[in-house]
């Protein structure tokens, strides 16, 4: 599961753009995850240049 720190995000959409899913995106005008469909690569993660995305425990 992603945490997504919405006061760090940019929605600079680099997370959007490497995710293989296609689970994240900023038409809402903030950063949206569809759970449901998220595989937990924890590429999103890696590549946010703003260190906005966390993996969460549960
Ligand atoms: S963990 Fe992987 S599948 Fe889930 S949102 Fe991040 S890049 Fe996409
Ligand atoms: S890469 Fe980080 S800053 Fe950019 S949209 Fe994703 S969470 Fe927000």
């Amino acid at each position: 599961m992603i945490h997504i720190d919405e006061s760090a995000c940019n929605l600079c959409e680099a997370c959007v753009e490497v995710c293989p899913m296609g689970v994240l995106d900023t038409t809402r005008g903030y950063l949206h995850l569809d759970e449901t469909r998220c595989i937990s690569c924890h590429i999103c993660v890696i590549h946010c240049p703003q260190k906005a995305l966390s993996i969460a425990r549960r």
